[in-house]
């Protein structure tokens, strides 16, 4: 008997063009595996209906030929992206009930294609975060745990509904926003792949807006080829938005090779750092070697400035998100807490001081701080030149090398609550995967290997822009290698 679930992407769309079985057999058994699964609170609005209809068009679809790329396929959409008629929150209560009345270009795409939305899965609030803690909705929890341990983890983020809800087999794929790492970091936490394109791939419009010049849709799945699949349905030119690259997308699925020959990968050796974990750096060694033994020279390289990229991020994007978030007044959208006899202007504290959580009031207070007239030019200013100079660091290296082989980030997944009362221990998560984000890059995090705990870890690989093809075949390459197949056990 096929369990539905475990099936990859790719393994549903054939079976479903095969009709081995039909688009509402397999829908169904995610809504119910989607039900089975509220203990991970990954979902912050389930949608059965939309998903049975979407699966009823896509058997009738798949009847008469007119089936798109991804017809019947179960997928999870991050809460981020607006839903037109389906609630969107980006896991804040400021946006507590507000419905959209338009599709985001992304969501728009993936339906067109034929994908079935099972419903919005959680995230930190406004993407801010690396553990999923920050969310309004409650913590997810991952499905992972550690060996002998009943303790509950967390399952990475900003996108850790859509890492949960992927590893959980309650869906095929997931969209992923990644700022700073929110696609790689939770994809390494919880043994899934995960690829943020090119900034630019993806249109923005419609995405509930963090930090505009760093946010990046992309794709969670558990193989490359899913992630393949669905990168080809979502990333296009839209005019909508202003930062939308328009250039080809390629068939990215079809193109999979996992030949690394002729290819050469870059180590970058700033990125061995002080405090890594053993295991990190043992698999990391052990990438370098299927890589070489699929045929990559592997190069030594320098990026004499990732040790200033924390630092930059943590000013450029709490900057944007301080402007960005400006609009949440309690005019205009979700919330409004109006004292009695109040002013405008007490309208709006109250109902910011409300709506929002901690973290998010703390990034506002930084990126207010950083953007004010006397500290603009040492904060503000300052960061943008060293932005420059990270991304430089990356050129650079394009001369002597194509692609770029690290870890995902600096430990496996951590306890819930373990980090939330320290915010430079929580931002150190992101020290591996921010700077292709400030430098704009396409990257990825493939499974790779357990830790001595058996929680999963993962390697990026970073390419030059618009070379999603090439980081999905060396992240091909690597998948082969690696032979991971490790996956939770099912305690929920
Ligand atoms: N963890 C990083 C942050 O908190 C990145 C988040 C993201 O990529 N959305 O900003």
């Amino acid at each position: 008997m096929t369990i539905f679930t475990d099936l990859t992407l790719l393994a549903m769309r054939d079976g479903l063009a095969a009709r081995d079985f039909t688009a509402r057999e397999l829908v169904g058994a995610h809504v119910t595996a989607v039900e089975a699964a509220r203990p991970l609170n990954a979902f912050i609005v389930e949608t059965p209906e939309i998903a049975l209809a979407a699966a009823d068009a896509a058997d009738a679809a798949l009847a008469n030929g007119s089936a798109g790329l991804l017809a019947g396929i179960p997928v999870g959409i991050k809460d981020l992206f607006c839903t037109k008629g389906v609630q969107t929150t980006a896991a804040s209560a400021i946006l507590k009930g507000f419905t959209p009345r338009y599709e985001s270009t992304v969501t728009a795409r993936l339906f067109d294609a034929g994908a079935a939305m099972l419903g919005k899965l959680n995230l930190d609030e406004f993407a801010m975060g690396s553990s999923n803690e920050t969310s309004a909705f409650g913590p997810v929890i991952s499905p992972w745990r550690a060996l002998g341990s009943q303790a509950p983890l967390v399952p990475g983020g900003s996108s850790g509904g859509s890492s949960a809800a992927v590893a959980a087999r309650l869906c095929a794929a997931a969209t992923g926003t990644d700022t700073g790492g929110s696609i790689r970091q939770p994809a390494a936490f919880t043994g899934i792949a995960g690829i943020k394109p090119t900034y630019g791939r993806c249109s923005r419009w419609g995405i509930i807006a963090f930090a505009s010049s760093l946010d990046q849709a992309g794709v969670m799945a558990r193989t490359v080829a899913d992630c393949a699949l669905m990168l080809e349905a979502m990333a296009g030119y839209d005019p909508k938005d202003s930062t939308s690259l328009n250039a080809p997308v390629p068939a990215y699925a079809k193109a999979l090779s996992g030949s690394l020959k002729g290819k050469r990968i870059g180590i970058p050796r700033e990125y061995r750092m002080d405090g890594m974990d053993s295991a990190v750096d043992a698999l990391w060694q052990q990438g370098i070697a299927w890589a070489r033994d699929a045929g990559a020279e592997i190069v030594d390289v320098s990026l004499p400035h990732t040790g200033e990229a924390l630092p930059t991020y943590y000013i450029v994007a709490p900057a944007e998100a301080s402007s960005n978030l400006a609009r949440y007044d309690g005019v205009r959208y979700g919330m409004r807490v109006a004292p009695d006899g109040g002013t405008l202007n007490d309208m709006y504290e109250a109902t910011r001081a409300a709506g929002f959580g901690h973290e998010v009031k703390r990034r506002i207070m930084i990126g207010t701080y950083v953007l004010s007239a006397g500290y603009y030019d040492a904060y503000y200013l300052k960061a943008q030149k060293v932005r420059a100079l990270i991304a430089q660091d990356f050129e650079h290296a394009w001369e002597s090398c194509d692609l770029l082989l690290t870890p995902t980030a600096p430990t496996a997944a951590f306890g819930l609550g373990a980090k939330m009362a320290d915010p430079i221990a929580m931002y150190l998560n992101d020290v591996f995967t921010v700077p292709a984000s400030l430098a704009g890059l396409p990257a990825m995090s493939i499974p790779a290997g357990l830790d001595p705990d058996g929680l999963p870890l993962g390697l990026q690989i970073i390419g030059r822009p618009l070379d999603e093809q090439g980081v999905l075949n060396a992240s091909y390459a690597l998948e082969q290698a690696a032979g991971f197949v490790a996956a939770p056990t099912r305690w929920w």
